[in-house]
């Protein structure tokens, strides 16, 4: 191991269960897989429906293998039980509701109990402990309050661990800059675009977080992004960038996150059974292979999923960690099913443009990909203030050079439009960065 596991006081038990043998994780995996089918049929009738169908009782499902004669469960599966029909606790035992941020339609009513709380929140302080965050710290919290699962769990897990916890909230950017200044934030919790703008307008301001502040780590998750933009991140802000995965459905944040090594993120297999799967047949696929990641809860209490199709693309990573943790991890999630685009028949994820936008120098912290037509991609990118009041050709030759990069990857040569520093809408909350105008 290249750097020590920081092992903050009264978490040493944390670390046992990361460290956990194989065998002993499976069979508890198994022990609380029979307890969430158990408490699904008996309490939902989707599911007791489910089974039935199957024609299965959960006395059937033997081993975590068996799982797979159960069908997924979706997302529409959730929109159409809302509001209560997927509770597997009575009402009163419900102590918090979130919903899910999806744009479309209903949206989808995740419960959780004292407990499901308690456990969120263990997770988070999990995840802190094996960052480095501990007593101490101070956590500016920027994700969104309210509904969304992203600030409020990580707050109770920040807390847990003792650090003081800020809770700002994404916006009022002056406002975020000078709480850094002020009170010596050590580290905080962000989506990527919010960061990299808050990394622009620090620029602006002539602040020198190296320097200016005592910031050491970010936290950063809520939406796709690549490496290169992690890498950005660090660099500007002279910090270490973890990857923070989760969804409301799963409890929010905390679902996988990254160690110290950063080369992939432990999925938290105490809490969470984890499948990869072809999204178009549902074939279930090995280790290494790209896919949609399926979870089924192990420990929720009020609302357990079974065999949930989160449609983030990522693969498990068949490798040991040099950390010693025993829980597998997945890749950075390389995209959603469902933000997917098809451009002269060639299937393309935003991130595979993000990435080359973010290797290019002078290329700044802004996006966006516009689609017009079936065969036209529009790429909108910000690029730095001198570059952009500058030599023209030095313009014409950065365009050229942005088309033919993204061409290499994507195969698409899109049309490439540079912008001066804020021209594109800021994203406080999860970014938008493809916006189609194709009509069918
Ligand atoms: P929500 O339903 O608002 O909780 O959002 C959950 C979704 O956000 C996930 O299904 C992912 O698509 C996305 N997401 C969360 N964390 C990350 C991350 N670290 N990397 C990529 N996407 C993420
Ligand atoms: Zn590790």
């Amino acid at each position: 191991m290249s750097r020590t596991d920081p092992l903050i006081e009264g978490a040493f038990w944390q670390r046992q269960n990361e460290v956990i043998e194989r065998t002993f994780l499976e069979a508890e995996q198994l022990h609380h897989l029979k307890e969430t089918l158990d408490s699904v049929y008996s309490n939902v009738p989707f599911y007791k429906s489910r089974f039935e169908k199957a024609g299965l009782i959960p006395g059937d499902i033997r081993s975590l293998g068996d799982l797979r004669r159960l069908p997924f469960t979706t997302s529409d599966d959730l929109r159409a039980a809302y509001p209560f029909g997927m509770l597997a606790v009575s009402k009163e035992d419900v102590v918090r509701l979130h919903t899910s941020s999806g744009t479309t339609g209903k949206p989808k009513a995740i419960f959780f109990s004292r407990q499901d709380i308690e456990n969120s929140s263990d997770l988070i302080a999990r995840c802190l402990v094996m960052t480095g965050t501990g007593r101490g710290d101070i956590l500016q919290n920027m994700m969104t309050y309210g509904m969304f699962t992203g600030a409020l769990v990580m707050h109770y897990g920040a807390e847990k661990v003792g650090a003081l916890v800020i809770p700002a909230g994404p916006g009022n950017s002056d406002r975020q800059i000078s709480f850094m200044q002020d009170f010596g934030v050590t580290a905080f919790h962000i989506t990527p675009s919010y960061a990299l703008y808050i990394s622009s307008l620090m620029q602006e301001r002539g602040i020198d977080p190296g320097k200016d502040l005592s910031l050491k780590r970010a936290y950063l998750g809520a939406e796709p992004y690549t490496e290169e933009t992690r890498r950005k991140i660090e660099y500007i802000f002279g910090i270490d960038v973890y990857n923070c995965y989760g969804l409301t459905e799963m409890n929010g944040p905390g679902v996988a996150f990254e160690c110290m090594h950063k080369n992939g993120m432990h999925l938290w297999e105490d809490h969470f059974l984890m499948e990869i799967i072809n999204p178009d047949t549902g074939e279930v696929l090995e280790d290494g292979e790209k896919g949609e990641l399926v979870l089924t809860s192990l420990r929720r209490e009020a609302m357990p999923l079974i065999r949930y199709r989160t449609r983030d693309i990522t693969r498990i990573m068949p490798d040991n960690c040099e950390c010693g943790r025993t829980h597998r991890r997945i890749s950075r999630i390389l995209g959603r099913s469902d933000d997917m685009f098809i451009a002269r028949g060639v299937n393309i994820f935003p991130q595979q443009i993000e990435q080359v936008l973010m290797g290019i120098k002078g290329v700044a912290q802004n996006y966006q990909i516009v689609l017009e037509s079936f065969d036209d991609i529009t790429v909108r990118a910000e690029i730095s203030k001198d570059l952009f009041d500058g030599n023209i050709e030095h313009l014409l030759d950065l365009q050229t050079e942005i088309a033919d990069k993204i061409r290499a990857e994507i195969i698409v040569k899109p049309k490439v439009e540079l912008l001066e520093p804020g021209a594109l809408p800021v994203s406080e909350g999860k970014a938008k960065r493809v916006i189609d105008n194709r009509t069918m």
